[in-house]
């Protein structure tokens, strides 16, 4: 199992000069490759074998030098991104063809065996040279890789790491539904809710009134370029705090809870995607869901995720569907009687789709002896 760290490098300004041109070497052989596969997929139909691209990148020379294996990795990204889009083509998706990078657009290289090492409080990058590194905690397992990434002006190293063999699973016997909310709220099937906090909410509103200063601004203006600089902080400011409170709650659930059940936001995204709040709000938890998979996969936990379909709208005493708009925040059944917070309702939902038919009923104890099978989807 792989776990991965992130840690801030903090380069002199010669180093950043030269993590600068590495990037750019790397996406120059990115684009170069890219346009020779474009050639042979437009002329022959044909993909091209990803070991002669490697071979061939292996001699080619630049302005600096960069490590052969970190070359060779730019190969296998591109090789990456070929293989999702055939598969898209295969699976009758739309495609999109692999693109062209721009500068601002390739952020990061990898040193996919050797040539990095911790040393201390400092990282030595073969080819670069030993960078300061703001190591906050301790790396389990065994390192395979080890990606610099650039973020607006700042620097990281992100190491991945192997565990080992995957835990044990457990058998799961506390389960819970979650409900993700449009406002930044979550509510668990047992009624508990979580808040993101306030300063988060505040970092969302500044962003909207810098983006609306920004519009005003004039294209191309030295002015709009300040600005512009200033929307992207408050966005990178907005995704260290979602980020912040993703790992807590995260870390909450999987304590506490062994089958930890989200709705399937991809599915909803399918049906229909005009709600701009909607989707940036799937993005953030599409975090905390990625998150909790992870804490979970290293404790033997399990995540499911169900169609949320009708979730808000069924009535989780009798199944009636009960239907109501967003502002209404009270579920009430005519049939059952039933009267509960609207997301309340949601998340005993989401929870009685993945539960009933295994066990029987929600909140159940499971009485399923193999919990290996369990909660394999
Ligand atoms: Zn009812």
């Amino acid at each position: 199992m792989r776990k991965s760290y992130k840690f801030r490098l903090y380069p002199t300004k010669e180093q950043g000069i030269i993590l600068t041109k590495t990037l750019d070497v790397c996406r120059y052989i990115y684009n170069e490759f890219l346009a020779d596969r474009r050639n042979a997929y437009d002329r022959c139909n044909r993909g091209l074998n990803i070991l002669d691209q490697i071979n061939q990148v292996k001699y080619l020379e630049f302005n600096i030098p960069v490590q052969s294996q970190v070359k060779q990795d730019v190969i296998r990204r591109l090789g990456k991104s070929f293989d999702a889009f055939f598969r898209r083509c295969k699976s009758g998706e739309i495609p999109g063809y692999p693109r062209f990078k721009s500068k601002g657009r390739y952020n990061s290289f990898t040193y996919p065996q050797s040539g990095f090492l911790i040393e201390g409080t400092k990282l030595k990058l073969s080819k670069i040279g030993t960078i300061k590194l703001k190591q906050h905690r301790g790396i389990e397992g065994k390192i395979k890789t080890c990606t610099i990434k650039r973020e607006l002006d700042q620097w990281y190293a992100v190491f991945s790491a192997d565990l080992g063999k995957c835990p044990i699973k457990v058998e799961p016997i506390t389960s819970i539904g979650i409900d993700v909310g449009l406002n930044s709220c979550v509510t668990l099937s047992n009624g508990e809710q979580f808040d993101s906090p306030e300063f988060y909410r505040k970092s969302e509103k500044s962003l909207t009134v810098q983006q609306k200063r920004l519009s005003r601004k004039k294209k191309g203006s030295e002015n709009r370029n300040r600005q512009k600089s200033k929307v992207v902080k408050v966005h990178r400011k907005i995704r260290n705090q979602r980020l912040d409170f993703n790992h807590k709650l995260s870390r909450i659930l999987v304590d506490r809870f062994d089958r930890i059940v989200f709705e399937d936001l991809n599915i909803n995204n399918m049906v229909k995607n005009h709600h701009l709040a909607k989707s940036i709000s799937d993005v953030a938890w599409g975090q905390l869901i990625q998150m909790t998979k992870y804490k979970a996969e290293e404790t033997g936990k399990f995540v499911e995720l169900v169609n949320p379909y009708n979730t808000s709208q069924m009535c989780s005493g009798c199944g009636t569907l009960v239907k109501k708009s967003l502002a209404v925040r009270t579920h009430k059944c005519p049939e059952c009687g039933l009267e509960l917070d609207r997301d309340h309702n949601a998340a005993i939902n989401i929870l009685n789709l993945c539960t009933v038919g295994t066990t029987g009923r929600a909140c159940g104890v499971m009485d399923n002896s193999s919990g290996n099978e369990a909660g394999s989807t």
